[in-house]
């Protein structure tokens, strides 16, 4: 009998932990945290800066103003949603896109993800505070699926749409950390989304590369850090000019840079 109200405890329990999904413990755990954020929020009146306080009435939440995308360099969706719920990862983004198409969203836009790291573009820096981090279920060394990009379109267009994001911010990984990543790979579609508007692309028709032409301070013009000159084209070339692997910058290189400098400025 003692055995049998033993067995069916722990068949009660495992019943229990099926039903409640894998994420119930991270759900909650998120909620806790927004929780305890809307809290500092509404802390009234504001007693943290000695000074005193008079409520505006003019104000709104600070919105993100770059996207920034990646792949997950992971075997499958459910490990990066693992990985994204595990603290000792302490890395989060707040979409992921899983090869299906099936889009995760795993915080508030409004609220900070760990996914940039030690990042810059132009003169920002702390790009986690200022951008929405997409991830996208790949390996990194095969294509992107369409049903991926069909619906990473479709959240680019609410992102931009809603935020107001410039046509500029729309950027890589890579882009945004030269020499310390290479996501999304070199079969990422950039092209199709300069002409959906996210990002610019370039056109060399007509393009006619001044003397003296310094395409490496162009590329700082343009956005990236080139404290590393190698590992600013690398990135440079992961994204506008995927098929060539060198870290040399060449005459088609000039022609396409001179015609992006243009469009990024
Ligand atoms: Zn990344």
């Amino acid at each position: 009998m003692k055995k049998f109200v033993v067995l069916c405890t722990i068949v009660g329990l495992l019943l229990a932990a099926c039903s409640r999904g894998p994420y119930t413990a991270t759900n909650k755990f998120y909620k806790k945290q927004a929780k305890s954020y809307s809290k500092i929020l509404a802390t009234y009146p504001l007693n943290d800066s000695g000074t005193t306080f008079v409520g505006t009435v003019n104000f709104t939440m600070r919105a993100p103003n770059f996207v920034i995308i990646h792949h997950t360099a992971q075997g499958s969706c459910e490990q990066t949603l693992k990985t994204f719920t595990t603290p000792v990862s302490k890395v989060s983004s707040h979409y992921v896109i899983c090869k299906s198409g099936e889009v995760y969203q795993m915080l508030n836009d409004m609220l900070r993800a760990h996914h940039a790291g030690v990042s810059r573009w132009g003169t920002t820096t702390d790009i986690n505070s200022c951008s929405i981090g997409i991830e996208i279920d790949n390996n990194g060394r095969e294509p992107f699926t369409e049903a991926q990009i069909n619906s990473l379109l479709q959240l680019l267009d609410r992102l931009k749409k809603k935020y107001n994001i410039p046509t500029t911010n729309f950027l890589g990984h890579a882009d945004v950390a030269p020499g310390r990543k290479v996501d999304p790979n070199r079969y990422f579609p950039w092209q199709k989304l300069a002409e959906h508007g996210f990002g610019y692309w370039y056109d060399t028709t007509n393009v006619e590369v001044k003397e003296g032409f310094d395409a490496l301070m162009a590329l700082r013009t343009i956005g990236y850090n080139i404290a590393n000159p190698r590992s600013a084209i690398q990135s440079y070339k992961i994204h506008f000019n995927p098929q060539d692997t060198t870290t040399v910058l060449t005459e088609t290189d000039a022609k396409i840079i001179t015609s992006l400098l243009e469009r990024y400025k």
